[in-house]
């Protein structure tokens, strides 16, 4: 795993993590409200601390993240995009979770260790990146050492990214769309197609292809989740064509075809339907054509 950066190097980082916070620029959309103060919400609408919505051991994650004992999963409240679709939109959207300070968080990361969960899964980090740097800090100091997925839709600035270099083990972001106007229209995500794909450049710089041990559970390495939306809508030909000549051709890709109308979805007619079978098998198809062979198709 790899906590292999000092105490120091770490102190310096929370700090320059922390100083994002001021004039926010945590994540690309660079509200300028200063959450130290949390007297102004940005899009996220988060502020200092940390919200938590739940702790547990998921079994429903990728095949080496789940494992036979879990991923120690802990999801975070509010969202800095707005995906009109989005399945977790009561935690995503309406923020249901319990505000937590980032010693609180630490004791959640070390009793997801204790259950013998095989990694910490933060799910939807990228907005509390500072107080989650905190808190690992603090976790570690009292023993924690699980690998860290850093499992994100993908929306990051580079800047907050390599403040985790050397700390994040297996990175696990979205690719949603190949086209601006789409990313704009369904989730309000400015530039979408560029950021995305510059974080996943900095995310494979750090970690690689993914690396499994002995009993085939990640310990470090690159996945990215492709959600196929109906009606051609996720853009996957300009996802794996990007993947397949500026990533990797070994990279692991987790295609999901668990697409339904949820949220607001059904105020748009071609949002408003299941992905359909052979949609999801032109998907595969776009995989395979440019020699994409890693990762976990799913049955539909
Ligand atoms: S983390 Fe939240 S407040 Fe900060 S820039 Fe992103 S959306 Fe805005």
């Amino acid at each position: 795993m790899a906590s292999v950066i000092s105490e120091t190097e770490l102190h310096n980082r929370i700090e320059v993590a922390y100083q994002l916070l001021e004039r926010c620029r945590v994540c690309p959309r660079e509200c300028g409200v200063n959450r130290l103060k949390n007297d102004k919400l940005g899009f996220c609408r988060s502020g200092l601390n940390p919200v938590v919505a739940s702790a547990s051991a998921h079994h429903g994650e990728e095949p080496p993240l789940s494992g036979t004992r879990g991923s120690g999963t802990i999801f975070l409240a509010n969202c800095n995009m707005r995906c009109v679709y989005c399945q977790n939109y009561p935690i995503s959207q309406m923020g249901n979770g319990v505000e937590k300070t980032p010693a609180e968080l630490a004791c959640q990361m070390l009793w997801l260790q204790e259950q013998g969960c095989h990694n910490l899964n933060l799910v939807t980090p990228t907005h509390f990146m500072p107080q989650i740097l905190k808190a690992w800090g603090l976790a570690r100091e009292r023993g924690f050492a699980l690998p860290l997925v850093y499992n994100t839709s993908g929306y990051e600035s580079v800047e907050a990214l390599r403040l985790l270099d050397g700390i994040v083990d297996i990175y696990l972001p979205d690719m949603r769309y190949s086209d601006d106007r789409l990313a704009m229209l369904y989730s309000i995500a400015p530039n979408y197609v560029e950021v995305n794909r510059a974080a996943v450049r900095e995310m494979f710089r750090q970690v690689g292809n993914l690396v499994l041990d002995e009993h085939d559970i990640a310990k470090r390495g690159l996945i990215i989740r492709h959600l196929v939306l109906p009606g051609g809508l996720s853009g996957t030909e300009g996802v794996m064509k990007f993947l397949a000549e500026e990533i990797s051709k070994d990279v692991h890709i987790s295609l999901m075809s668990q697409y339904f109308p949820a949220y607001k979805a059904n105020e748009f007619k071609e949002l408003s339907r299941r992905t359909s079978t052979g949609e999801y098998e032109e998907a595969c198809r776009i995989m395979e054509k440019y020699g994409l062979e890693n990762g976990w198709e799913q049955e539909l």
